[in-house]
């Protein structure tokens, strides 16, 4: 059927008035659109389906246009004699016309949105609902997309085939009601409203008798390719159609092995797809989808996600709320820390657990999240416990919480079912009753072990101790808190959560300090290359260059403590830190370097350099370059350029700043091969300049351009220029510098020259306020005529032991090596993925300081809004990076130097999953 074969039909058998006519995309049917002259639209389709089928569907349709006030669906239109389907021939021969259902469809969103769950789940149950009360006898059986199909579906593929045995199991024993469904209830088959809500549901072309529960598996499945917290939303998609169509007991405990198996058949159907059309571009778009889906699905064990929709459904019983402690004396106790802030975690000890070693009688904390090993892998770990547990005194007497029967004792733990409602689950203890015995509240069961586990639980089921952070409310229904057993009042919620600390933040810090991610993670422990949220979740930490040594490093946490227990004064007084640290400073520079100031930061570092260079010239002028920044203070602000940090930045420079093109070799005026053409055009620049200079400030290395190096000999023929002209030349190391680069420990070296002035912070105090100005004597002493140079704390005696302890850590543990070794792999890694990601346009730097372009279409097409989602969804994958330059399309990759191994493979995975996800969702 073409378009003027479709118009025909629409106008003469369907007797509609049309003005309009376009062709609609679709899978199977041949679609147009029409609009007819009164406005109203209509979809003309042409099916190859089964004459019969289509009957069941416009039946259907015509009983839903009847029967739903919730949504709209299609409606069919009849042709002027009365029939609802034509005969056009062809390889399409069934043309119908249905009426369009407005709204718009769902963009692929990559993070779920809050309330899309209940949205659909609403809208599948009243699906069910309402197709319960209908039948046809055109319904084709024994479609591929029928769950109760999956075993033929999914034939004898040697992966899928256990994960599926495994789904039928657990429904084997169950009775599912059969009736009518849609089938593909799926959020790309819902409308949007004006209220943004789902008004309509279209695509009847799967409708289908089967179980009614798979069209909720079916919904939910289709949530599950979403990223963020999706099992919330899919618990509230399973309430929310239980709301609409009450799920039976059988039904609530088939969802999600049909959920496993609807991904299943996703799965295997992708795979009969591509095998008989390997090329097929939207079956290979959708591939990556398949594959998390069904990664999502598997992730939870059943039994567990089980106890949750029973929850979801209200089919879990109450547990008693009237129980007696099962031990005395515990009223007091003190609680034992496991939290992420517990001291006890100080020093990386987390990452190797010993048990607490208990002086005193305590119990542990319930729901509150803990730190665990698991928290280095980047998984998202179960780190919070359902239960408590005492440390006792061994042979404490465990008594019943109340009348209840002795579901099962064995020579360690105990599980009781309570009389009033709920299971005690105990570990720990040595029974003294007996399986299938009953007893009364207060009764003796046994003696306590020296620490006991006490669990409570809405179901006889074993529940997960430990679950991962997200669904505490769900969770706290079925494993309510066990305080009461222990004598104890439930502990009151510890401190703000992410969301409530963000939100005071931005009500007292003023919000220009801003903050990474709209919704960031509450971190409060880092360690080496991890940092770590109150949750538990571990996050690779690839932006904090000036945690040179590491988050949380004890060599430096005592040498301040040390220090600040006897001695902080100011430089000012004799003391040995000073000398040390400086000593150790000159004897890491080029010779005739030798003369040190002692700061607090880069801005102050800079700014500083820049009144030595005017004094040391007696000029006022300052040469800097684009696409730079410098720090806050007026002076370094003054030479910085960044549009990424200010993007007014070019204008508003005042008039003693001069600046030299960034020598961009990736997207500026001269790239690659001709970027050597920068050097003689600053040369002239500088040449050519007409007023006197004190000299030129510049970074040798692009730190804010995202470790993007300088043409090779560019800094030598410019500073030869600056000298020539009476300047002198400052190198500001405050990011590149200090190891980080892997072959130098300095950034001018990378440019085989010397500067008559470094500036220096950042790494120089591993996240301590330190910074330095390093610089000739007889520049020194003509700065010394303007009068004596103080700064309070810069140079005391406190960040001098830890400037020297920093220096010999990077010596120690030979972290310039480090840089040089892990840089190596990090740059490998990254050129592999560049080589299938095209967005990947360059991968700049060197040693650990390194930068990924994010491009839409090569080096003048940079991708801000791209480089943005990929650091918020590489969150969600537990790294932490962010992105830089004028564009903001840089990302940034300036990791602790203690990265190893396993950090470069997990931050090159995640970048790869997010990247292809993106990809994937760019070709849909
Ligand atoms: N110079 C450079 C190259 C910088 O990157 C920065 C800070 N990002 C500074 C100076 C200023 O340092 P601080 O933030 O310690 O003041």
């Amino acid at each position: 059927m073409d378009l003027t074969r479709a118009r025909e039909i629409a106008e003469h058998d369907f007797g509609l008035d049309v003005a309009q006519l376009r062709p609609l995309g679709g899978n199977e049917d041949l679609n147009y659109i029409v609009v007819a002259q009164d406005g109203a639209r209509y979809v003309v389709k042409a099916s190859a389906t089964p004459r019969s089928a289509l009957e069941a569907q416009t039946a259907a349709l015509q009983f839903l246009t009847d029967s739903v006030a919730t949504f709209d669906v299609p409606s069919p239109r009849m042709t002027t004699y009365g029939e609802s389907i034509v005969d056009v021939g062809g390889s399409h021969p069934w043309a119908r016309v249905l009426s369009y259902v407005p709204g718009h469809m769902s963009v692929g969103s990559r993070r779920i949105e809050p309330g899309v769950g209940a949205a659909l789940g609403s809208v599948s149950g009243e699906m069910v609902a309402s197709l319960a009360l209908f039948s046809h006898p055109g319904l084709v059986e024994g479609g591929d997309w029928d769950l109760r199909e999956a075993q033929r579906v999914v034939g004898d593929d040697p992966v899928l085939t256990p994960l599926l045995e495994a789904s039928l199991d657990r429904t084997a024993r169950l009775t599912l009601p059969v009736q009518v469904i849609h089938g593909d209830l799926t959020e790309d088959n819902v409308v949007h409203g004006v209220d943004g809500g789902f008004a309509g549901v279209i695509d009847f072309g799967d409708l289908m008798e089967s179980w009614a529960v798979a069209e909720l598996a079916v919904t939910l499945t289709s949530l599950l390719a979403h990223d963020g917290p999706v099992m919330g939303e899919v618990l509230d998609a399973v309430a929310a159609f239980h709301a609409r169509r009450p799920l039976i007991e059988d039904e609530a405990r088939a969802v999600w092995p049909l959920v496993v198996r609807r991904a299943l058949v996703l799965e295997a159907g992708a795979e009969r797809v591509l095998a008989a059309d390997p090329g097929n571009e939207y079956a290979l778009a959708r591939r990556p989808f398949e594959r998390l889906v069904l990664a999502r699905a598997l992730a939870l064990p059943y039994e567990e996600v089980e106890l949750l929709v029973l929850d979801a459904v209200g089919l879990l019983p109450k547990v008693s709320s009237t129980l007696q402690p099962m031990i005395a004396r515990l009223v007091d106790a003190p609680e034992l820390d496991l939290s992420v802030t517990s001291p006890m975690h100080d020093g990386g000890a987390w990452l190797a657990p010993a048990s607490p070693e208990v002086v005193e009688e305590c119990t542990t904390r319930y729901a509150s999240p803990t730190l665990v090993p698991e928290a280095a892998s980047g998984a998202v770990p179960r780190s919070v416990p359902l239960g408590m547990t005492a440390h006792v005194a061994p042979g404490r007497t465990l008594f019943s919480p109340g009348h209840a029967l002795v579901r099962s004792a064995t020579e360690h733990g105990l599980v009781l079912a309570l009389f009033d409602g709920g299971w005690v689950h105990v570990d720990g203890v040595r029974p003294s009753v007996e399986s299938g015995q009953t007893v009364a509240s207060g009764e003796m069961l046994g003696s306590v072990e020296d620490s006991v586990w006490i669990q409570l639980c809405a179901s006889a089921m074993l529940p997960p101790r430990f679950v991962q952070p997200g669904l505490e409310a769900h969770w706290a229904r079925i494993c309510p808190d066990p305080s009461v057993l222990f004598g104890r009042q439930p502990a009151p919620a510890s401190g703000r959560n992410a969301e409530q600390l963000v939100a005071a933040r931005d009500a007292v810090v003023a919000t220009v300090q801003e903050h990474y991610y709209e919704r960031p993670p509450r971190i409060e422990r880092g360690w080496r290359h991890h940092l770590i949220d109150v949750e538990g979740r571990g996050y690779l930490d690839m932006v904090n260059n000036v945690a040179i040594l590491g988050h949380g490093e004890p060599r430096i946490a005592d040498a301040v403590e040390q220090q600040l227990r006897s001695l902080n004064t100011n430089s000012r007084f004799n003391y040995e830190a000073i000398v040390e640290f400086s000593e150790s400073l000159v004897r890491r520079c080029p010779p005739g370097l030798d003369q040190v100031l002692l700061v607090n930061s880069g801005s102050e570092a800079v700014d500083l350099a820049i009144r030595v260079a005017r004094a040391a010239t007696g000029r006022t002028d300052v040469l800097a370059l684009t696409e730079a920044y410098h720090g806050w203070t007026v002076g370094a602000d003054a030479i910085s350029t960044s549009l990424g940090d200010n993007p007014a930045a070019l204008e508003t420079r005042p008039s003693w700043v001069h600046l030299l093109d960034a020598p961009n070799t990736y997207r500026g005026r001269w790239r690659g091969e001709e970027s050597g053409r920068y050097a003689a055009e600053a040369v002239a620049r500088i040449e050519g300049l007409g007023v006197p200079i004190a000299g030129l400030v510049c970074e040798p290395i692009f730190g804010n351009g995202g470790g993007i190096l300088l043409p090779p000999g560019y800094l030598r023929e410019v500073y030869r220029a600056v000298r020539a002209a009476g300047g002198v030349c400052v190198s500001d190391e405050v990011q590149v510098g200090y190891g980080r680069l892997g072959e130098h420990f300095w950034g001018f070296e990378e440019q085989g020259v010397v500067p008559d002035v470094i500036a220096v912070a950042k790494a120089m105090g591993n996240g301590y306020p330190l910074g330095a100005v390093i610089t000739t004597r007889e520049i020194a002493s003509r700065f010394a005529v303007e009068g004596s140079f103080f700064s309070s704390a810069g140079g005391s005696p406190v960040s001098c032991v830890v400037g020297s302890t920093v220096l010999r850590v990077i010596e120690d543990d030979a972290l310039q090596e480090r840089a040089r070794l892990i840089g190596g792999e990090l740059v490998e890694g990254l050129l592999g993925l560049a080589l299938r990601h095209s967005r990947i346009g360059a991968v700049h730097g060197m040693g650990l300081y390194l930068g990924v372009e994010i491009v839409s279409d090569g080096p003048d097409s940079p991708d801000p809004v791209g480089a943005r989602e990929i650091c918020d969804a590489m969150l969600d994958e537990g790294v932490i990076v962010q992105p830089t330059g004028d564009h903001k399309n840089v990302l940034k990759i300036k990791p602790p130097l203690t990265l190893d191994t396993a950090g470069v493979d997990r931050f090159i995975g995640a970048l790869d999953h997010v990247l292809t996800m993106a990809d994937a969702r760019g070709r849909l």
